[in-house]
This record gives structure tokens, sequence and C-alpha cells, in this order.
């Protein structure tokens, strides 16, 4: 007997590499991605490229062959999810100057400065210790529904607040073991690095990130309580396998667990907030009532 395997994949990959003229890459990677009829969002910078991206099996095969022709990309590693279809409407091909935007005077180039890699055990195992600080090195909307175990939650919006929420709130802790991690790996490349450049002393990073912990047969998801918010229309995956699987969200409006989010029907708002389904019908998708009023009465103008 067969085992009938989904008819369409998605990849999150990336790398830190030089690559010399990176808005070329983009343009050929465009034209190549487009002929394929592949979807997703591929980002590519001087210090390398970070896509994710989904296709048939035969598309994404077809696409990670062609990866494995340029000799920069040979040895990337993909994480490989199954779905029922696209999880992207369109195709972003987008040239960028940096994959991880820190905003930092001296920027960190990973495949220098970057804490210690551990795989999906290692750091499960760290995570039983006393006294290790474990780091989110995510935005604050992707850890209200799902995060490590005892993880500290980072008051940022986007990953260019990072260095000074840091120098702000972890001066304390420069001697401290430090667990980072994040959704597949790479805001923690640039993270862990930044960490180490200010001082501070035994940092390590997740390798593959919440992603690859999720599909580690041993660890099964443990001490991840909660879904992984991801960059596509799933919103959010499942990661602990285990019994312990909890819902950590609160809705904006009622404060009961959730774990789904909507974006506010106010287009000058678009606020993203946890809400029940209750409560979305209730308040009509609207984050407060005056968002509701504004779009009501610009309707009625
Ligand atoms: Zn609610
Ligand atoms: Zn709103």
């Amino acid at each position: 007997m067969t085992v009938q395997s989904a008819p369409y994949r998605i990849l999150l990959y990336y790398k830190f590499v030089t690559i010399m003229d990176h808005e070329a890459l983009a343009r050929e990677h465009l034209a190549y991605c487009k002929k394929l009829g592949i979807k997703g969002r591929i980002l590519i910078a001087p210090e390398g490229i970070n896509g994710t991206l989904s296709g048939t099996v035969e598309q994404t095969d077809a696409y990670m062959a062609m990866m494995q022709q340029v000799p920069q990309f040979r040895d990337m590693v993909y994480k490989i999810d199954e779905s029922e279809g696209h999880a992207f409407k369109k195709l972003f091909v987008r040239p960028k100057k940096e994959l991880v935007t820190f905003r930092l005077e001296e920027d960190v180039n990973p495949n220098e400065l970057t804490g210690t890699h551990l795989k999906p055990k290692e750091f499960y195992e760290k995570l039983l210790q006393e006294d290790v600080i474990v780091l989110d090195g995510r935005n604050h909307y992707e850890f209200d529904i799902g995060h490590f175990r005892g993880a500290i939650r980072p008051e940022v919006e986007t990953t260019r607040e990072f260095p000074e929420w840091i120098r702000t709130n972890l001066q304390d802790f420069k001697d401290k073991p430090i667990l980072t991690y994040c959704t597949g790996g790479i805001r923690c490349e640039k993270l862990s690095g930044f960490l180490i450049q200010e001082g501070f002393k035994d940092v390590y990073q997740l390798d593959g990130g919440i992603v690859s912990y999720g599909k580690d047969e041993e660890v099964q998801g443990r001490l991840f309580d909660g879904k992984c918010y991801v960059f596509d229309e799933r919103i959010s995956v499942p990661i602990n396998r285990t019994e312990e699987d909890i819902v950590v969200g609160k809705c904006y409006h009622c404060g009961t667990a959730e774990d789904r989010y909507i974006n506010c029907a106010n287009d000058l708002c678009h606020l993203k907030h946890i809400c029940c389904e209750a409560c979305e019908e209730e308040h009509n998708s609207f984050c407060s009532k005056e968002c509701e009023e504004k779009t009501l009465s610009s309707l009625e103008a």
C-alpha cells in the first residue's frame, strides 16, 4: 500500500552567503519562479537569501534541483511542510539591503559572529536547566499565540527595535546562558551575534527554529506552548505534539483562550489582533468602537 502524500509543499529556507549582484539575481530568480509557477516570498540581499514558498511536489522539487546547481546554495537546508494547496496568493522576489533588518551601527555577519547552534534535543535539554534565560527572537504578536515556556516576551513590533530593547532590558543577564529562538532560525543568526557583540558571554540559538523543533521526532515540540505564527495563509501551525498542546492566546475583546488572528476591518488601522469567532461577529471584525464608527461614517459620507 502506498501512502498518499499531500499534492503541495511549503518550503522555508535561508542562507547567509555573499551575493555579488543581488539585484540581478533577484530578477533572474523572479523569472525562473514565475515560469515554474511557484508562489511565495523570496528576499535576496548582498548578505544572502531567505525564502518561503509553496508549489506542487514537482514544482518544489524542480526549484530545489535548480538551487543545487548554484554552488553558493548547494548546501541549503529546507524545512518542508506538506500542504493541500498553495500557501501564498502571489509571488514576490525582492532585492533587499539586508535579510534581517537590525539597522545597527556595526552590522553583524552571522558567518563571523553568531551564537552556538543547538539541535532541537540539545535546545530542549538546555531549556530544562535552571538559570537559563530564554529569549524569543520574534515580535510580540508572534509570541502572543505561542512560545517556549518561560520565554521573555520582547516588547518589539519589528526586528529593528531589538537592539535598543536589548540594551534597555537585558543588561543584567550578560553572564547567564541565553537561549534564543525564532520561526525558522534566520533572525537568531543575527540576534545571537548581536548579543555576543554586546558582551553577552554564553549565547545559543535554536537550529532551524521552532519549525524544525516541531518536526523533531524525539522532542515532539515539548515545552512549546500554543501555536507558531507563520508568514503565509496558514497564519499559525501546531508545534507541540504531546498531550500538553494548549492555547495561550487571549481574545483581544473578551479574553477567552483563542489563537486566531484577524486584521481590524478599518483599512487605516488594520491592527492584527487575536479575536474569537463570537467577538469577530459582535464587533464586525473591528478592533474598537472607534474604528467601527470611523469606517461607518466614512461609508455614509
Ligand atoms: Zn472574544
Ligand atoms: Zn482598528
